[in-house]
């Protein structure tokens, strides 16, 4: 399966931004690697002028949320169908900082991901336990709760982030043996043709070993996929 490394930008990237970026497709020299996806989620801001401009270069461009109906009153919120028209390609759905600072349910996940697909665009759906459910040993049962409450029934193409809420932005991650018993649930649950993404703490370091665990089919990396000196060899040690 063609792994898919994905940067997740968050509310991050004012000036730097731009030079990020042409740094990241400077290193790919400008033609895209054909034996895995890259793509970045930047703020929606910055969306519309990065597909633009960036469109037939070696990166893709996704969103970090988006509102489950077409269009309508909705203040500060933008449609999967304007993201498509933006540019997007993927759309990030459920990440747990979403969850918690909007009290985002599995149903309204599964809400924004059934309308990312209407849009025509690739949902990336995050899934993940905390602290306290690892350690009572809930992880699998807590997933597997989100999984059957926030994934769509579809035959078309869904992407799964399994990100660990205590291992996101901490430096922590699982075990390598902890990661592959979480993915092969993850597999036993999921159409074989989703993708499924490790997230939490990914780190040019760790990339090697997370990537290389069976049934990881790439990285959702949020702080190391700010500078183009931390994404790039991620990327790399994603075949
Ligand atoms: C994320 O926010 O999706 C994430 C994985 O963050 P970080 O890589 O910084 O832990």
């Amino acid at each position: 399966m063609k792994p898919l490394i994905a940067g997740n930008w968050k509310m991050n990237g004012l000036q730097a931004a731009r030079c990020e970026i042409e740094a990241l497709i400077r290193k790919f020299a400008g033609s895209a690697p054909d034996d895995r996806d890259v793509l970045i989620c930047p703020p929606a801001t910055l969306l519309a002028n990065f597909a633009s401009e960036y469109a037939d270069e070696a990166i893709q461009i996704g969103a970090q949320d988006c509102h489950a109906e077409t269009s309508g009153a909705h203040t500060g919120d933008i449609s999967a169908e304007m993201l498509a028209d933006a540019g997007a390609a993927y759309v990030i759905v459920g990440h747990s900082e979403r969850r918690a600072d909007h009290g985002e349910t599995d149903q309204v996940v599964m809400s924004k991901a059934q309308a990312v697909l209407r849009a025509g665009l690739t949902p990336i759906i995050c899934v993940g336990e905390t602290r306290e459910q690892r350690e009572a040993g809930k992880a699998l049962d807590v997933v597997g709760t989100q999984l059957a409450g926030s994934l769509p029934k579809t035959g078309e193409e869904i992407v799964v982030a399994y990100e660990p809420v205590w291992a996101i932005g901490t430096g922590l991650t699982p075990t390598l043996e902890d990661i592959g018993e979480m993915h092969d649930f993850l597999r036993s649950k999921t159409p074989v043709n989703t993708r499924l993404l490790y997230g939490g703490s990914v780190k040019p370091g760790n990339a090697k070993e997370i990537l290389a665990v069976t049934n990881v089919n790439g990285a959702l990396v949020g702080g190391a996929s700010l500078k183009a000196d931390d994404f790039y060899p991620i990327v790399q040690a994603s075949t």
